[in-house]
């Protein structure tokens, strides 16, 4: 079982729709540790950076758009599985096509504004997660829940 971090995006619907407490919240309540967090605005330089995968495909201006349109919350997350924990939790890209008791699944109908982002694999998770945060920004700390909450079978 793998100890992992995960960066995770709460995107701008997220901040818009004042859903940052619910999502946060969720994301404690499972059980993964909170080891960065800060709020920022994206450039269209840092929005290239970040989905340089999908700079050349169609949508991606509507995505640079969206993305740069207001405030972000974004947070590295730590724990067993942490990556796919996430994108279990956040549900498929569309809301629409998402399972209820998803983020995407719970609190959207929408492809594009899909509310959250989550590293989909380690190396996107170790590409991604210095674009977001300085080493020093990475706050190490144990908790007393770990072994009740992370406690393997
Ligand atoms: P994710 O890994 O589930 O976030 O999805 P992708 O990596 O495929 O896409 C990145 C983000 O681009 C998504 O979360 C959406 O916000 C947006 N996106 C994906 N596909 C589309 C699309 O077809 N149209 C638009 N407008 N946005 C899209
Ligand atoms: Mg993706």
């Amino acid at each position: 079982m793998a100890n992992e971090r995960s960066l995770i995006l709460f995107k701008p619907d997220a901040v818009q729709r004042r859903l940052c407490g619910e999502l946060l919240s969720r994301i404690e309540k499972r059980g993964l540790k909170i080891v960065g967090l800060k709020m920022l605005q994206v450039t269209k330089e840092l929005s290239a950076q970040h989905y340089a995968e999908h700079v050349e495909k169609p949508f991606y201006p509507l995505l640079e758009e969206f993305i740069t349109s207001g405030p972000v919350v974004a947070l590295v997350v730590e724990g067993p599985e942490a990556i796919s924990v996430m994108r279990t939790m956040m549900g498929s890209t569309n809301g629409r096509e998402s399972a209820l008791g998803t983020i995407r699944g719970d609190f959207g109908l929408s492809r594009q504004m899909n509310l959250i982002h989550g590293s989909d694999g380690p190396e996107a998770a170790a590409r991604e997660i210095p674009i977001y945060f300085k080493a020093e920004e990475l706050i190490e700390y144990e908790t007393t829940l770990a072994g009740w909450v992370c406690a393997d079978d």
